[in-house]
C-alpha cells in the first residue's frame, strides 16, 4: 500500500501539472469508486479549477475552487498516471479526469481505494483521527518522546497506527526500525529515551530518502518518468526474506505480527 513517500512524491510531481487547471472531462468506469451518482459527480466537477494538492498521511486532497475536495485514498493496489494518453486502455481506469490543457489524470487499481467529492468540513472531520505528520515542525524530538512514552503494544504496531503518526505503513515501519537498529516487535514500553530519539531521526531520514528516490510504486506517473519507483531497489529489509543483511550478512528474517508482515535483521536489530 502506498505510504507517505509515495503520496508525497505524487503530490510534488502533480502539483505543478494540476494547479490552476480546469477540469473539462470526467469518466467514471467504476461507480463504486466515487461517493455520489455518476451524473452528479461529473456535472459538479466539470468547469472546476484545481487550486492545490494537499497530503495528509496516506491521503491526497485535491482542493477545488468551489470549496469542495476530491479525497483520494489509494489503499492496496491503487496508482496514478498522467498525460495526454493513459498507459493502458481508458476502460482499465476507474476514474479519468481531463483538463483544459489536454492532459488527463488516470486513477488505476482502485478496488479498495476511492475518490470521493466532499466538502471542506467533511474533509476536516475525516482527517481528525489522524496523528501528526512525521515532518510536522511541532513534532520535535521531545514531543515525539513524550508521544511514544505513553504507548502500549509493539513498536511496529504503533508506527503503523495512523492515529499515532500519519503516513507510515508496512514497508517503511520495517525500514525505519532497521535504520534505528531496533527490533520491530519490541514492546514500546521498553523503548528508552535514547532509542526513541534514534527512532525519531530514522523516521524522518528513511521517509525523506524514500520520497526523494521516488517511493516504491511500480507504475511510472508520466510516459517519460524515470523517478517513480526508484526506492524499490533500495529497501534494506522489506521483502528481503532470507537475503543477506547489507550490514552484517545475516539472513533477513520474516515473521507476521498481528497479521502484518515484518522483516528485520535478527543480528542488527535488538530489543526483543
Ligand atoms: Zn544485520
Amino acid at each position: 500500500m502506498p505510504e507517505l513517500p509515495e503520496m508525497e512524491h505524487y503530490r510534488t510531481q502533480l502539483s505543478p501539472l494540476l494547479c490552476g487547471q480546469r477540469i473539462t472531462g470526467v469518466i467514471v468506469n467504476r461507480p463504486a469508486t466515487i461517493n455520489e451518482p455518476v451524473d452528479v459527480f461529473t456535472s459538479a466537477l466539470i468547469g472546476r479549477n484545481i487550486l492545490f494538492v494537499e497530503r495528509r498521511g496516506k491521503h491526497l486532497l485535491f482542493h477545488l475552487d468551489d470549496g469542495h475536495r476530491l479525497h483520494l485514498h489509494l489503499m492496496l493496489g491503487g496508482w496514478l498516471a498522467y498525460g495526454e494518453q493513459g498507459p493502458k486502455k481508458d476502460s482499465h481506469f476507474q476514474v479519468i479526469l481531463t483538463f483544459g490543457d489536454g492532459n488527463s489524470l488516470y486513477f488505476g487499481g482502485l478496488r479498495l481505494g476511492y475518490l470521493h467529492r466532499i466538502t471542506a468540513k467533511a474533509a476536516i472531520e475525516q482527517m481528525k483521527e489522524l496523528g501528526p505528520d512525521p515532518f510536522d515542525s511541532r513534532l520535535t524530538v521531545e514531543a515525539f518522546q513524550k508521544r511514544i512514552s505513553g504507548k502500549k503494544g509493539r513498536l511496529k504496531t504503533t508506527l503503523t497506527d495512523q492515529r499515532f503518526l500519519a503516513g507510515i505503513g508496512n514497508c517503511y515501519s520495517d525500514e525505519i526500525c532497521f535504520d534505528a537498529k531496533i527490533h520491530p516487535a519490541l514492546a514500546v514500553s521498553d523503548l528508552d529515551p535514547t532509542a526513541a530519539e534514534r527512532l525519531y531521526h530514522s523516521i524522518r531520514k528513511v521517509l525523506l530518502e524514500a520520497k526523494d528516490a521516488g517511493g516504491y510504486m511500480e507504475h511510472p506517473l508520466t510516459p517519460d518518468d524515470t523517478l517513480t519507483g526508484g526506492y524499490n531497489d533500495q529497501c534494506r529489509v522489506y521483502d528481503r526474506k532470507d537475503e543477506p543483511c547489507f550490514v552484517c550478512g545475516t539472513p533477513i528474517k520474516f515473521e507476521t505480527l498481528t497479521g502484518r508482515k515484518m522483516f528485520y535483521c535478527p543480528d542488527c536489530q535488538k530489543g526483543s
